[in-house]
C-alpha cells in the first residue's frame, strides 16, 4: 500500500475560526486560558480531519498562534533583547510579532515566493537554549487522537539560519543550535515518533548550494547523535539544487517537490540519485486552487515508483497557501466548483492517487477527471482574443521625445509633487460600503457618497497645492480585488481565505476563464474627478503581473499567457481614460518583484513576459499621454534593467527607509525616466519634518537630474489617518518649495 502524507494544514480554520480567536484573546475579551482551550480544539479538529482524509502521516507542530518561525525562535530562545523577559510567554511571543507600547515589532519577510509572511529571526549573540517543549507537547497530544499517524514538523537549523537576521557567523550558529535540535529529536524518538519532517527550503533556492558543506556536517552529525530518528529532509517551491551532493545526506527520506521543480527533481530520479531512497513526492499543487491533471499525475507516479526505493504521495508543500474547503462555494458555476481543490480536497486526490497506483478502483477517480476535463472544455476558457501581435509593445516616439509633448501639454513645474493613488479610507467609508452591500442604502445613495468623497480631496489636494491630484480610490477595498469584480474571467470566492501574515487573511480573486475586458473599469470615478479642477488627475490602474500575483491563476495555459491577456484588458481601460481626456495614467505593480522566480536560471523569462505585458498594457498611447508605474519595495538590484525596459515615463517607488541602497541602482546613466523616490515613510502614523523631507529629495539629486525627480510619499495612503496624511503632505509641499527655490525656481 503506498503511503500518503501532508507537510501542513492552513490554520485559518474553515470560517476563520483561528484568526477570530487569536483577535479575541488581543482584545482581551477572553482569557489566556480560553485561548489555549480554543486552540487546543482547533488542532484536534484540524487532526481528525487530516485522519479521515485517509492520511499515513499528519504533520504535527505545523499548527501556530502566529507563525511557525517565531514558534521556533522562542523555543531557542533567538528573542530581541529589546523585548523584556520578564512579561509571561504568550504575551512576549505575541510582542515580538506585533510590538508593543516600548518596543518595535520584529520585521516580517516574504517567506520565498508565496504571499506568506514569517517573523524574521533577530540573532544578538543570544545564546540558544531551549525553552519549553513545544513540538514534544504537541506530538503527545497528537497522539492520542491519531496514534502513531503523527508526524513532527520543524523548520531545520540551516534554513532557520539562511532566514535569519544579525547572524555573524554563519557556521557557529548553526553549530549552537545542533544540541537543541538533538534534544528535540531525541524526546520525540522516545516517545514514539515514525518520522520527523525537517523543512530546509532554503536548498530549494540558489542560495542553497552555498552550504552544502553545512548539511553534510549537519545532517552527519545528526545520524550519529540520534541514530533512531527517521528524518525526511524536506524541500519545496522549488527543485532540490545540487541534488547529486544532498541526495547522499544520511537522511531516512526525501520530501521532494514534483510540481514547483517538477524538470529538475524528474531529471534527478531518473539519473538514479534516489533509487535506493524513500522519496516523499509532492505532486499536488499547495500553492494553487486547481484539481489535480490525475492523468498526468498518475503516469509521473508510476515512473517514479520504478526510480525509487519507495514511494510516500504527498501534496507539493503545506497547504497552509490555500484556503480549507471548496464545499462553501456554492454560487460558483457548478464546473467550476467541481474543478476546485482546496486543502481539504487535496487531501482526497491525493489518496486517490495513491489508491489507484495500488491497482485500487475506485469510481470516484474516474468521476474527478470527467470533472477536470469539464473544466478545460469550458467555454469561459476559449475566448477569441484580440490578435496579440497587432498590439504596439513600443511607445512610438522615445522618451527624451515625448517627455517634451508631455510637459508642453501638462506644464509641470520642477520636481512636480504627487501621490501614489489612495487616501485614507476612513471609518465612514467602510461603514458606508458595509451598508452597501447589505443592501441598507441604495446604489445611487453609495454613488454619491464616493462622489462627495473624490470632491473633498480634490479640494484637500488643490489647498495642498499638490501639482498631478488623483482621486483617493475610496470605491475600491482591494486593488486587486476591484478589477477582479470587473473584468470577465475572474470570480471571487465566499470563504477562500489564506493567511498572509499574523491574524491578516486575504481572499485571492481566481482566475477562471479568459480575461476580458467587458465594461469600464475606473473611468466614471478619474473623470468625475477630472471635471472638478484644472490640474492634471492621474488615472488609477493595477497592472498585469500584480493582478496575476496575487490571484490564484490558471495553471493550464502558460503564465505569460496570462500575463499578456491582462494587458489587453488593461490597455482597453487605458484607451477609454485616454479617450476620455485623462493625461496622465499609473499602472501599479507593487507585486513585480514578488513573482520572481527562485532560480536565476528562470528569472530572466519571467522578467521579459513581464515587461512584455506590461508594454502590451501601456504603448498604444499617444506621445502626449503619460504613463506612471508604481512599485512599493526598494530591492531593484536584479531587477533594474526590466524596470527600465517597462519605458514607463514616471516610476515613483518605495524607499525613505533605504535611501542610500536605492540610488545606486538608480544612477542617471542607469535610469534616463522620470524618478519619484518616496520622501517620507507611510508605514507609519510619523509626520516627517520639513528638513528630513528636504534631505530626502536633495540627497537622491546628487545622482538623478533636478528635472526627471518627482515628489510622493512611498506608497498609498489608504490605512493612514485624515489628520496625518494632511499634516504629512502639507510637509511634501513645503519642502519641495525650499528646494525648488534653492535651485533657482
Ligand atoms: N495605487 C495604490 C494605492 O495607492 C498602490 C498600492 C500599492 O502600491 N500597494 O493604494
Ligand atoms: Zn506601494
Amino acid at each position: 500500500m503506498t503511503k500518503v502524507s501532508s507537510l501542513g494544514y492552513p490554520r485559518l480554520g474553515e470560517n476563520r475560526e483561528w484568526k477570530k480567536l487569536i483577535e479575541s484573546y488581543w482584545a482581551r475579551k477572553i482569557s489566556q486560558e480560553d485561548l489555549f482551550a480554543e486552540a487546543k480544539q482547533l488542532r484536534l479538529a484540524f487532526l481528525k480531519k487530516q485522519a479521515d482524509a485517509g492520511l499515513d502521516l499528519i504533520p504535527v507542530g505545523d499548527f501556530s498562534l502566529y507563525d511557525q518561525i517565531l514558534d521556533l525562535s522562542v523555543q531557542f530562545n533567538i528573542i530581541p533583547k529589546r523585548f523584556a523577559k520578564d512579561e509571561n510567554d504568550i504575551d512576549l511571543y505575541f510582542a515580538i510579532a506585533r510590538g508593543n507600547k516600548e518596543n518595535v515589532a520584529s520585521s516580517m519577510k516574504k517567506w520565498f515566493n508565496t504571499n506568506y509572511h514569517y517573523i524574521l529571526p533577530e540573532w544578538s549573540k543570544q545564546k540558544p537554549q531551549l525553552t519549553n517543549q513545544r513540538l514534544l507537547d504537541l506530538y503527545v497530544e497528537a497522539r492520542e487522537v491519531v496514534g502513531d499517524k503523527a508526524k513532527p514538523v520543524i523548520t531545520g537549523p540551516i534554513t532557520y539560519v539562511a532566514l535569519s537576521t544579525g547572524v555573524e557567523d554563519f557556521t557557529a550558529a548553526v553549530k549552537s543550535l545542533l544540541p537543541l535540535y538533538r534534544q528535540i529529536f531525541t524526546e520525540l524518538v522516545e516517545a514514539g515518533a515514525s518520522y520527523i519532517q525537517v523543512d530546509e527550503p532554503i536548498f530549494a533556492t540558489d542560495e542553497g548550494a552555498d552550504y552544502l558543506e553545512a548539511a553534510k556536517a549537519v545532517y552527519a552529525y545528526f545520524a550519529k547523535e540520534v541514530p533512531q530518528a527517521n528524518l525526511i529532509f524536506q524541500t519545496y517551491f522549488e527543485a532540490l539544487i545540487n541534488a547529486e551532493v544532498l541526495s547522499d545526506l544520511p537522511v531516512a527520506a526525501f520530501g521532494l517537490d514534483f510540481v514547483h521543480g517538477l524538470e529538475d527533481n524528474l531529471a534527478a530520479v531518473e539519473s538514479g540519485l534516489f533509487k535506493d531512497k524513500e522519496v516523499f513526492a509532492g505532486v499536488v499543487d499547495g500553492r494553487n486552487v486547481w484539481a489535480n491533471d490525475f492523468v498526468s499525475t498518475s503516469q509521473l507516479l508510476t515512473s517514479l515508483q520504478d526510480k525509487v526505493g519507495s514511494l510516500v504521495i504527498q501534496p507539493s508543500c503545506s497547504l497552509l497557501h490555500v484556503p480549507v474547503t471548496t464545499n462553501n462555494e456554492t454560487d460558483l458555476d457548478p464546473v467550476l466548483q467541481k474543478g476546485l481543490a482546496f486543502a481539504d480536497e487535496k487531501l482526497l486526490e491525493i489518496k486517490l492517487l495513491a489508491d489507484e497506483l495500488d491497482g485500487i478502483d475506485n469510481p470516484v477517480y474516474q468521476e474527478h477527471i470527467a470533472q477536470y476535463d469539464a473544466l478545460q472544455q469550458a467555454d469561459f476558457r476559449n475566448v477569441a482574443l484580440e490578435n496579440i501581435d497587432e498590439v504596439a509593445t513600443r511607445r512610438s516616439s522615445d522618451f527624451a521625445e515625448r517627455h517634451q509633448v508631455q510637459q508642453d501639454k501638462l506644464k509641470l513645474p520642477l520636481l512636480p509633487t504627487t501621490t501614489i493613488g489612495s487616501f485614507p479610507q476612513s471609518q465612514e467609508i467602510r461603514r458606508t460600503r458595509l451598508s452597501w452591500k447589505r443592501g441598507n442604502i441604495g446604489d445611487q445613495a453609495y454613488t454619491d457618497f464616493i462622489k462627495a468623497e473624490i470632491e473633498r480631496w480634490i479640494r484637500i489636494q488643490e489647498d495642498l497645492d499638490l501639482d498631478v491630484l488623483v482621486h483617493g480610490e475610496f470605491e475600491r477595498v482591494d486593488m486587486v480585488e476591484f478589477f477582479g469584480q470587473k473584468l470577465a474571467g475572474f470570480t471571487t470566492t465566499k470563504l477562500g481565505w489564506v493567511q498572509s501574515y499574523g491574524s491578516r487573511a486575504v481572499k485571492p480573486p481566481i482566475i477562471y476563464g479568459d480575461v476580458q475586458h467587458i465594461q469600464p473599469l475606473t473611468v466614471e470615478e478619474t473623470v468625475y474627478a477630472q471635471s472638478l479642477t484644472d490640474r492634471p488627475v492621474k488615472g488609477m490602474l493595477t497592472g498585469p503581473i500584480t493582478i496575476t500575483n496575487w490571484s490564484f491563476e490558471r495553471t493550464d495555459i502558460p503564465r505569460a499567457q496570462l500575463f499578456n491577456q491582462i494587458g489587453l484588458a488593461i490597455k482597453d481601460e487605458i484607451k477609454l481614460l485616454e479617450d476620455a481626456d485623462i493625461a496622465i495614467i499609473q499602472v501599479d505593480e507593487a507585486a513585480l518583484r514578488e513573482g520572481l522566480p527562485l532560480r536565476k536560471a528562470k528569472q530572466k523569462a519571467y522578467l521579459d513576459d513581464a515587461v512584455h505585458a506590461f508594454r502590451i498594457a501601456t504603448s498604444s498611447v499617444k506621445d502626449e499621454t503619460q504613463i506612471h508605474t508604481h512599485m512599493c519595495y526598494s530591492k531593484f538590484d536584479e531587477i533594474i534593467d526590466s524596470i527600465r525596459e517597462l519605458d514607463a515615463d514616471v516610476i515613483s517607488i518605495e524607499t525613505s527607509r533605504s535611501h542610500g541602497d536605492i540610488i545606486e541602482s538608480f544612477e542617471t546613466a542607469v535610469y534616463p525616466l522620470g524618478i519619484g523616490l518616496g520622501v517620507y515613510d507611510i508605514h507609519s502614523p510619523r509626520v516627517p519634518t520639513k528638513e528630513e523631507v528636504v534631505a530626502n529629495i536633495e540627497r537622491p539629486l546628487r545622482q538623478l537630474s533636478k528635472e526627471q525627480f518627482w515628489v510622493n510619499p512611498d506608497c498609498g495612503l489608504k490605512t493612514r489617518q485624515e489628520k496625518e496624511t494632511v499634516a504629512a503632505l502639507e510637509i511634501l509641499v513645503a519642502a519641495t518649495k525650499e528646494v525648488r527655490e534653492k535651485l533657482g525656481n
